[in-house]
């Protein structure tokens, strides 16, 4: 499926970049509903669009608990109030990108394994065990629900050639 230049670029204004408070804020409870839904296919939308494999609501500037990712080609999946309730003690650190930081990447540890709790939009609790890219993934949007992104994960070396690589990009759509 490809993807024409404004509906990225479109998706890419639509994403709050690092430097906006927002993601910086704990965000609420979400309860399932109608205007969940429509939120969670929005959300569906832009990470498609932006060629990304998970998003957060506070990175869209709305500060509730749901996520929505994807694993390879399967369908995407939302969770609501998702908590990690069990990590492991084995660590990977790996390179990891953020759609809030233009997309680019540094080394994050992360537990290697995570079983995660959470929601569905139709307020079905459910549990699943990850690990790899999955727990990652998860991880990593969990994170942003929290106000934390992966500046603050990685090491100082690392955070400040972010800042510097930051200052230069420029995002699709932008000259
Ligand atoms: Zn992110």
């Amino acid at each position: 499926m490809g993807i024409d230049e404004k509906t990225k670029a479109a998706a890419w204004q639509q994403i709050r970049q690092f430097g906006d408070p927002v993601l910086k804020e704990e965000s609420r409870l979400a309860k399932p509903g109608v205007d969940m839904r429509q939120l969670a296919e929005r959300m569906i939308k832009i990470m498609y669009a932006a060629d990304g494999v998970g998003l957060a609501a506070p990175q869209i500037g709305i500060l509730q608990k749901i996520i929505v990712f994807r694993f390879g080609k399967d369908e995407p999946k939302v969770l609501l109030n998702p908590e990690v309730t069990w990590r492991s003690e084995e660590v990977i650190t790996e390179p990891e990108g953020c759609l809030s930081l233009a997309n680019l990447a540094v080394d994050v540890p992360r537990a290697a394994s995570i079983k995660v709790k959470g929601q569905d939009l139709d307020g079905e609790e459910h549990e699943y065990e990850l690990e790899g890219l999955q727990a990652r993934i998860l991880q990593h949007e969990i994170d942003h629900l929290n106000g934390v992104m992966i500046n603050s994960r990685t090491s100082r070396e690392q955070r400040k050639d972010l800042m510097a690589r930051l200052r230069q990009v420029k995002l699709p759509g932008e000259r």
